[in-house]
């Protein structure tokens, strides 16, 4: 399976990093070795000083398909949950400043925890979908696909060109504003539609 990410996909986060604001989807992934499942901890990494929480939506793929169309994007995708990019920032300032790729600023072992999915169907508004981040019970960042500025169905056409998307595929589809540092003992709880569906604790 693939992980596909997509980076500066809200206004008010490009900014917040001062970062521009795309003209068309930025794409990272990450490796399946990234993930966590069942809420399993987060173990901080020695090569990083400053890893970094992004709360995402993230899509679950359930067919194949490659140069989808907008408007046929929403038959690839059935369940959603929220997740979390985590991101060494002192890493990945590094690579950037030197224009060299994000892999190992992004892409290390259990820098992709995600929560448990839900039947897209199941949502009460599927153009509205609000998700949030508490850290040690503050809320930390608040987001709502509204705000995306590439939207589902753009992030697959746009993907789908390049990939094939498989069935099991994800898709961590960006970040609102307010990504901040974690520190070891840390616990992170994302929420979909106020309902929680992740725990992360930091080790
Ligand atoms: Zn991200």
């Amino acid at each position: 399976m693939k992980i596909f990410c997509i980076g500066r996909n809200y206004v008010d986060h490009a900014k917040e990093l001062n970062n521009p604001v795309p003209k068309q989807p930025l794409v990272f992934s990450k490796y399946p070795t990234a993930l966590l499942y069942n809420n399993k901890p987060f173990f901080y990494p020695s090569f990083s000083k400053d890893v970094h929480f992004e709360t995402e939506l993230v899509l679950k793929i359930c067919r194949n398909g490659k140069h989808i169309e907008e408007r046929f994007a929403y038959k690839y995708y059935d369940e959603i949950t929220v997740g979390i990019d985590f991101t060494a920032r002192d890493v990945q300032s590094q690579l950037k400043a030197k224009g060299h790729p994000w892999e190992i600023a992004k892409g290390f072992n259990g820098a992709a925890p995600v929560g448990r999915f839900i039947p897209f169907d199941s949502l009460p508004n599927k153009d509205s979908i609000n998700f949030s981040l508490t850290q040690n019970d503050q809320v930390v960042q608040q987001g709502n696909s509204q705000d995306m500025i590439f939207d589902f169905a753009k992030l697959i056409a746009h993907i789908s060109k390049y990939f094939l998307i498989a069935k099991g595929d994800l898709i961590f589809t960006g970040t609102p504003a307010g990504v901040g540092p974690v520190q070891i003992g840390d616990t992170l709880l994302g929420s979909l539609e106020g309902e929680q569906v992740l725990t992360c604790r930091v080790k």
